[in-house]
């Protein structure tokens, strides 16, 4: 509102990173071949990188307001490829298929974006990316994100103009769902739960089942009772509620991105309509929204643990071990597709949590 800024723009859709979103401008205006968004997942990094995306191919440099904005922000502009890892990391296939992409010329306008999400998963491509990175094609900018900077990628980080994303405090996040219109105690609820990202927390304040999964969770280690018998139950239990969480809501945010691309076919033509990568996006989105799940019950169950510890709930080394487990499979998440038997093996190293303090403490 304010100062020498525009009074609004696409950049005001990154929420709280006021530092980046200077950068950002400033890159919009006098771009290079390369930019790296680093920080925590869920830190606008995503919405940031379509936003730059959408200035750099914008008429009036991101307007947020005219059809190329629409198109670039809605992720269906055939001039933005978003590059998805398709296995646990990205690998040369993709690294292939970046190469290929920053050759070819614009279909629209003389630039094109090639956003690579995820990019500290890709130790395997990055010598097939240096070079392609360094130096583009004169049309081709790059918009590479990552959670953090490897050593593998410091090379290739040296190439690009870095900007940094901090995480959300949840106070920003409270407000900011309280303004789009949530609920105050809802909005303190999910923003708790949401690990400090936004997107998850705007999906949790629209789904209705989500203080139903959060109680099941925290009443697991009182439910254990040491026997592999209440172990197996629980966890397919809890396999259940990974299938149900949020799907809800989520397929109902998909059914409005699909009947506005609907709109803009009807307008424009199917050309360049993003029909396929539309579709491609919902399906990984789906995928990734049980993953998530698992992360937060892990983190929930983590909660628990630390609680009954201070108040003298459970056994204090059990607890401790515990606590490492839970650690330790939400660290390997990412390579452990098999829910029910990462489960199972987890609840078994979990010891029972009591409902009051025992009055002599044990060990
Ligand atoms: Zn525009």
């Amino acid at each position: 509102m304010g100062g020498g800024d525009p009074v609004s723009d696409v950049f005001d859709r990154v929420v709280g990173q006021e530092s980046a979103v200077v950068h950002l401008r400033a890159a919009a205006r006098a771009p290079v071949h390369a930019y790296l968004l680093v920080g925590p997942p869920g830190t606008g990094r995503r919405t940031a990188a379509l936003a730059l995306a959408a200035a750099l191919l914008c008429p009036r440099g991101g307007c947020g307001e005219c059809e190329v904005c629409a198109r670039v922000t809605a992720g269906v502009h055939p001039d933005v490829a978003v590059v998805e890892r398709e296995g646990a990391f990205l690998g040369i296939d993709q690294a292939r298929e970046i190469r290929r992409l920053a050759m070819r010329t614009p279909n629209e306008g003389p630039r094109k974006v090639i956003v690579i999400p995820e990019f500290h998963l890709a130790q395997d491509a990055v010598p097939a990316l240096l070079k392609v990175v360094e130096e583009p094609p004169p049309s081709t900018v790059f918009v590479i994100l990552a959670d953090h900077v490897s050593p593998e990628l410091v090379t290739i980080a040296s190439r690009c103009v870095r900007i940094d994303f901090g995480p959300l405090p949840a106070e920003l996040l409270v407000e900011t769902l309280v303004a789009e219109g949530i609920d105050r105690a809802v909005a303190v609820d999910v923003a708790d739960a949401s690990g400090g990202r936004l997107d998850r927390a705007r999906l949790l304040a629209s789904d209705p089942g989500f203080a139903a999964r959060r109680a099941a969770w925290r009443a697991v280690p009182s439910r254990l009772d040491g026997s592999g018998a209440t172990v197996a139950v629980v966890a397919a239990e809890l396999v259940d509620l990974l299938g149900s969480a949020a799907v809800a809501p989520l397929t109902s945010r998909h059914a409005a991105e699909v009947a506005e691309m609907e709109e803009r076919v009807k307008r424009s033509g199917e050309r360049g309509s993003g029909r396929k990568v539309l579709a491609d996006r919902h399906r990984r989105e789906l995928r990734r929204l049980r993953t998530d799940e698992l992360r937060y019950g892990l983190a929930v169950l983590a909660g628990v643990y630390r609680d009954a510890l201070v108040e003298r709930r459970v056994d204090g080394a059990a607890a401790l071990a515990g606590l490492d487990a839970l650690q330790q499979v939400a660290e390997n998440l990412i390579h452990n597709p098999g829910e029910t038997l990462l489960l199972q093996s987890l609840l078994l190293r979990l010891p029972p949590v009591r409902a009051t303090a025992r009055v002599s403490t044990g060990t």
